[in-house]
C-alpha cells in the first residue's frame, strides 16, 4: 500500500506526474480540483458554491474540501494505495490530514514562478475528456481540438493572469507553511520540476524507492489526466 501527496504551484505537472505515477502502480488518483470542475461542468449544488471562488483563482473553504477528501477515501477502493494532487493546501487541512491518515510520501514538484506563468498561460484544457495540452510544448495535432476525442480545448477559467497571480499568492501564503509541517515529518521529496515529464518521473520512482520494473512511459492518447 503506498500513500502519497503531490504539491506545487500551478502548472508544475501534478496531474501529469499523478497519472504517469498511477497508471504504473495501479494507485487510485485524486484531484480536488477536478472534483470541483466536475461539479461546476454539471451544475450540482457544490458547483454552485465554488465556481466563483474557484475562477478567481481563490481557495474553496476547509470544511467542504475535507469533505470531498473524505468522501472520496472513504470509498476504500484504494487497495494498491493513492495518489492525492492539490490537497492538503492550508494548514488546517494538513492536520486534518496527518490526522486521518498516514502517508509514505510528499513529492514537492519545484518550479521557479516566471516558468510557471510561461507554462499556466499557455495551458488548454478538453472540454469533454479533461486531457491537457500546452500549446508551447504539448499542442494538439489539429489546433483547437483534442487528440483523444475530438472535444473543443478551452482556457480554464483560473488560467488568466489575474488568477493565476491570486493562486501563486495563495500557494506562497498558505501552501507554503503546509510544506514545513510535513518537512518536520521529513518525508518530503524536492524534484526539480522544469525538465520534461519522463525525466520528472524517473526522479520521483527513484527518489520514493519504488522498483525499476515499471517503464516510464509519456502520456500516451489514451492516458487522459482524468483522476476520479
Ligand atoms: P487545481 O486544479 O489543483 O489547480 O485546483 C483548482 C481550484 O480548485 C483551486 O484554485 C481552488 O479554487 C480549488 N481547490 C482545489 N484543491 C483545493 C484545496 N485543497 N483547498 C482549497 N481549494 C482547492
Amino acid at each position: 500500500m503506498r500513500k502519497y501527496v503531490i504539491m506545487g504551484v500551478p502548472g508544475s505537472g501534478k496531474s501529469t506526474q499523478s497519472t504517469m505515477l498511477s497508471r504504473e502502480y495501479d494507485l487510485v488518483q485524486i484531484s480536488v480540483g477536478d472534483v470541483f470542475r466536475w461539479h461546476v461542468k454539471n451544475h450540482t449544488k457544490i458547483g454552485a458554491q465554488v465556481r466563483r471562488v474557484m475562477a478567481a483563482g481563490q481557495l474553496v473553504g476547509d470544511d467542504l474540501v475535507e469533505r470531498i477528501v473524505r468522501d472520496r477515501l472513504d470509498q476504500h477502493d484504494w487497495n494498491y494505495g493513492f495518489i492525492i494532487d492539490g490537497f492538503p493546501r492550508s494548514r488546517r487541512q494538513a492536520e486534518f490530514f496527518l490526522e486521518s491518515y498516514d502517508i509514505d510520501g510528499v513529492i514537492y514538484l519545484d518550479l521557479p514562478d516566471s516558468e510557471v506563468r510561461r507554462r499556466v498561460l499557455a495551458r488548454r484544457l478538453c472540454s469533454v475528456c479533461g486531457m491537457d495540452y500546452n500549446l508551447i510544448e504539448d499542442r494538439p495535432k489539429r489546433p483547437g481540438f483534442c487528440d483523444v476525442c475530438g472535444g473543443e480545448l478551452v482556457t480554464r477559467e483560473d488560467d488568466t493572469p489575474e488568477a493565476l497571480a491570486t493562486r501563486l499568492h495563495d500557494y506562497h501564503e498558505k501552501t507554503n507553511p503546509v510544506l514545513e509541517l510535513f518537512r518536520r515529518k521529513e518525508f518530503v521529496f524536492v524534484i526539480d520540476a522544469r525538465r520534461d515529464p519522463e525525466a520528472v518521473q524517473r526522479e520521483i520512482r527513484d527518489r520514493l524507492g519504488l522498483d525499476g520494473r515499471h517503464p516510464v512511459r509519456p502520456l500516451e492518447e489514451d492516458d487522459s489526466a482524468r483522476p476520479d
